[in-house]
């Protein structure tokens, strides 16, 4: 049974995983979002996709997914259709289900506005049409018009107040309004005077990709000695800084469900022990990512359980909508934002949003440091597109216009990981964005092959006003399961050289064949 069109749950899978509670998926979209996640898996590459290639969710969806015939399928649709005794209110007008098949197909091609008119005109015409008002939600939220979703989903609450996946669709939409609603009121208030930074203070980053030290959920992958020493050849290399970023790929927590499996077959939910926070904390991570398609695996008190973990060990983390981490180091004060590409967690997709963010944790902070869970995956999204960037169906962001809006807007550093494989780093403005720095330390069933099983440590030094001072490359590289270790071969140096050279072959940018990063031209050293 299914409450949507697969076409729909397709258009719809950014909202998986993440930041909040997953909504409870249909099966259409539990096979998709498993389907979205193959390099985390041990697909043998991403040539390998092909039984999770996108070909399987999208394509039988397109010929089932029209309205009209997918009505029947769609519990929703007959009930509404029973309860509305109007369905061709206006003489010569169109009927409610020839306009919730026009937003249909509107929504196939992806032309939300030609969608939310459509559906909206369906629910003026059928105001109890159930499946009008819960689609005219989504159309709304593909130009992040949350409090219009909001309010249509609202409107389907009331009318069938166990609608599937419902729960979920009004905690994204809340989530978002309300922090629409509070940047807008922080952007026409006049910013407090801040203090100025300490002269001549410096800040030392060290940052690393994806980390997921083992899965209590399926049984089996848990490193041997339980993760104790998962970290001790790699620790000193964290450790060796003012700061220590990591992806938290997957929750830490000893409870909750996953929904993700329910088909069995390859899925990939990750839930890590709480214990294993303490590994983190011994290597010095001192910020966590929770903002990625893995941090809702076990749901909401898994979730929850992983932010008191995390706190508790004096770990700052950022991933829900609106939620920063602060910390102070040197006299700074430093607040990083983690996005993600899916609307549960501050998100990657709306570019004024994020953008306005940005400059309302600037104003209270000395640095900011934007993290990012972005792009395709696997060792064929080595380089980054120009525009959106689709993988299975979701937009995984347009990376080169996220990156460089948040920098506008005041960060100082932008810290990209979710490919799995490292991407080019470029300068803008003087401050550093590195695309992707690889899986880290994933273990169990990730993909490891090729590029997949390099890693790297971004070392970074920035002055008291964000600008970029020194930075390098330290190399990893991935065991066994996946226990990372330095690698003195440096093979991930020439990848990032190669894809930096073609991805932005005029402002990429330079990284020495000994990794060592800098900037085309010489940034200025002004007044600090
Ligand atoms: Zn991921």
């Amino acid at each position: 049974m299914r409450s949507r069109s697969l076409l729909l749950s397709v258009l719809a899978l950014s909202a998986l995983g993440g930041c909040a509670t997953a909504r409870g998926p249909s099966v259409a979209e539990s096979e998709s979002a498993s389907r979205s996640q193959p390099t985390d898996s041990g697909s043998a590459s991403s040539a390998a996709p092909a039984p999770e290639a996108p070909a399987a969710p999208a394509a039988p969806a397109a010929p089932a997914a029209p309205a009209a015939s997918a009505a029947p399928e769609a519990p929703a649709a007959p009930a509404a259709q029973a309860q509305d005794p109007h369905p061709n209110p206006l003489p010569g007008g169109e009927g409610a289900d020839a306009l919730y098949a026009r937003g249909v197909e509107a929504l196939k091609v992806k032309d939300a506005n030609a969608a939310i008119d459509s559906f909206s005109a369906c629910t003026r015409a059928a105001p109890s049409r159930i499946d009008c008002h819960w689609e005219l939600g989504w159309a709304y939220s593909l130009v992040n018009r949350w409090s219009d979703a909001l309010s249509e989903w609202t409107q389907v609450q009331k009318l069938d107040p166990n609608h599937p996946d419902l729960e979920d669709a009004l905690t994204q939409a809340r989530g978002q309004s309300s922090l629409q609603q509070k940047l807008a009121s922080v952007d026409s208030g006049k910013p407090a005077p801040r203090p100025a930074p300490p002269k001549n203070a410096r800040l030392r980053i060290r940052a690393v990709g994806d980390v997921m030290l083992g899965s209590s959920f399926p049984e089996g992958l848990l490193p041997p000695d339980d993760g104790v020493a998962s970290l001790a050849t790699v620790a000193p290399l964290l450790r060796d800084a003012d700061l220590t970023f990591i992806n938290l790929e997957g929750p830490l927590c000893d409870n909750g469900e996953t929904k993700k499996c329910r088909k069995g077959g390859n899925c990939y939910a990750f839930r890590s022990p709480t214990r294993y926070g303490k590994y983190l904390q011994d290597a010095g991570v001192d910020l966590a990512s929770t903002a990625n398609n893995h941090s809702g695996d076990f749901g909401e008190l898994c979730r929850r359980e992983t932010e008191a973990t995390l706190d508790a060990l004096g770990i700052r983390w950022s991933g829900p909508a609106g939620t920063v981490a602060t910390v102070e180091r040197n006299g700074l004060r430093i607040g990083m934002i983690a996005f993600h590409t899916s609307a549960n967690c501050n998100y990657v997709n709306d570019t004024p949003s994020a953008a306005a963010l940005v400059r309302s944790v600037k104003q209270n902070h000395d640095l900011v440091l934007v993290s990012f869970h972005g792009g395709a995956e696997g060792s064929k999204a080595l380089n980054i597109p120009r525009g959106p960037e689709m993988f299975f169906g979701e937009n995984r962001g347009n990376l080169r216009v996220f990156t460089h809006a948040v920098i506008d807007a005041g960060a100082d550093l932008v810290l990209g990981h979710g490919p799995h494989v490292v991407r080019a780093m470029e300068f803008y403005k003087d401050r550093l964005i590195v695309y992707s720095m690889g899986n880290f330390a994933t273990y169990g069933t990730f993909n490891l092959k090729g590029p997949q099983g390099l890693g790297m440590v971004v070392d970074v030094e920035l002055d008291s006003q964000g600008r970029f001072r020194s930075g390098r490359i330290l190399p990893t590289r991935q065991e066994g399961r996946g226990i990372p270790q330095p690698d003195p071969s440096g093979e991930v140096i020439p990848l990032v050289r190669r894809l930096t050279s073609e991805d932005f072959p005029d402002t990429g940018a330079i990284v020495g064949t000994d990794g060592v990063i800098t900037p085309r031209k010489a940034i200025a050293t002004g007044a600090e």
